[in-house]
């Protein structure tokens, strides 16, 4: 049977789809790239933000539309968080939240009884963490690992820890042994994910921190990198700064998540550090990995947010100098702390500042590519596009593209370049002769 596969949302979703497609091809499905050549389609929901519904929702519809016979399957975070809306959903054959182990033996059951399923566990405290382990597949230079899941934080507005349960962590041993397959079949660099990536261990009972899962994945020979998805600043402390400086693999570039830069909006958002602590933790970085990155998100338009409130963000994030920064709209999710407060801000008025801070944030961003015009930098290459350029990133995951040579031996390879200009979002540059 062939099975077509949409993912929507984080990499930890990515991840996990991916996990599933494995499990099935094991099993003899194979996996098709449009709807309507499939037997089954599996969509992996994500309700991080309203938006995200109803990009669902569209897309249901369209595959209702290209594929009417095909058996429908729901899985992930919109059913795990609002089971009442997903028992609404119409014409859906098999219904799952975040738990996506059983999905295999759910397709079988329905095959067997053709009746619909709706089937969304709960997360229980204590539960362990899903045993995942994700091969090689498509050669690709970068790899995904899930080691950590769920978060016991409570932002007000966010509705992930509804939808994803408890914290819990990837032993090490396993990391490990996934990190050796993916060496083998090829990836040169990892990242590891996770929900809320500094919880890491913290369900352990021997003191196993995230600077330990970062450590195990370092040792791993032919890893020649290892990245960190999104963290949380109040989570990084000053030990684990000054350990990871000394891991050689450890990429530069990290993701802490703002949200905003005015102290009132942190505190209604329930966010656990000040504007002051997180610029004083930026500079830790920046002290420590002199050649650093430091990306985040920002929410705009948050309950309460006043024009003066935000035009404290735009200062703090000119301030910091971000060097990309994801901009995201507020909105209400149903069953979060926020959802009750007042002083909602208009669409309209959210997507104004959306757009003045996009634009400040596009100049930061130019100005930090062209800073590396005469650099000398080390890029791992990666799959070409046929666009006659190879492409690829440094270890502070700047883009860099050389014009296509004949020779083909860059997809791969890490090779030292010469940044010359930036073209777009990318640094371009010369090969060394
Ligand atoms: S830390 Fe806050 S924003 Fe991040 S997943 Fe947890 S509750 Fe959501």
């Amino acid at each position: 049977m062939k099975i077509y596969y949409y993912t929507f949302g984080c990499k930890v979703n990515q991840y996990e789809t991916e996990n599933l497609r494995q499990k099935l091809s094991s099993q003899g499905y194979e996996t098709v790239n449009e709807p309507g050549c499939a037997d089954i389609c599996i969509i992996n929901t994500c309700t991080v933000t309203a938006r995200s519904d109803s990009k669902f929702k569209q897309l249901l519809h369209r595959i209702k539309r290209a594929a009417p016979d095909s058996m429908i399957v729901v899985t992930g975070c919109f059913a795990q968080a609002f089971p009442e809306k997903a028992h609404e959903l119409d014409g859906c054959h098999i219904i799952t939240g975040t738990s996506k182990q059983e999905i295999p033996l759910l397709i079988q059951e329905y095959l067997r009884d053709k009746k619909p399923i709706i089937r969304i566990g709960k997360h229980e405290k204590g539960e362990a963490f899903q045993p995942m382990e994700n091969k090689p597949s498509a050669a690709k230079t970068r790899a995904y690992v899930k080691i950590q899941d769920g978060c016991d934080q409570y932002c007000s507005y966010c509705i992930i820890p509804y939808a994803r349960g408890h914290i819990r962590s990837k032993p090490i041993d396993e990391l490990k042994k996934e990190v050796q397959g993916l060496a083998r079949g090829g990836y040169k660099e990892v990242v590891l994910t996770g929900i809320n990536l500094c919880c890491y261990g913290k369900d352990f009972v021997d003191g196993t921190r995230l600077v330990d899962a970062v450590e195990a994945a370092c040792e791993v020979q032919g890893i020649e990198r290892v990245r960190l998805s999104s963290m949380e600043p109040e989570m990084l402390l000053d030990e684990d700064i000054e350990l990871m400086s000394r891991l050689e693999k450890l990429c530069p570039q990290f993701h802490l998540s703002l949200q905003s830069g005015c102290d009132k909006t942190l505190k209604k958002m329930n966010r656990k550090y000040t504007c002051a602590q997180y610029k004083e933790l930026c500079l830790k970085l920046r002290r420590a990995f002199p050649d650093c990155v430091i990306t985040t998100d920002v929410m705009v338009g948050f309950a309460g947010e006043t024009d003066e409130d935000f035009m404290q963000t735009m200062e703090f994030v000119k301030e910091i100098g971000f060097e990309r920064v994801h901009i995201f709209p507020y909105s209400v999710r149903k069953g979060t702390a926020a959802e009750k407060f007042d002083g909602q801000v208009q669409k309209q008025v959210k997507q104004q500042r959306a757009q003045q801070l996009e634009k400040v944030c596009g100049q930061i961003r130019r100005e930090f590519l062209l800073s590396n015009v005469g650099r000398k930098v080390k890029v791992l290459f990666e799959k070409e596009k046929g666009d006659g350029f190879h492409r690829g990133y440094t270890m502070n995951y700047t883009p860099v593209a050389v014009k296509q040579t004949n020779d083909c031996s860059w997809r791969w390879q890490t090779r030292t370049v010469t940044i010359t200009g930036v073209e777009g979002d990318f640094c371009i540059a010369q090969a060394e002769e």
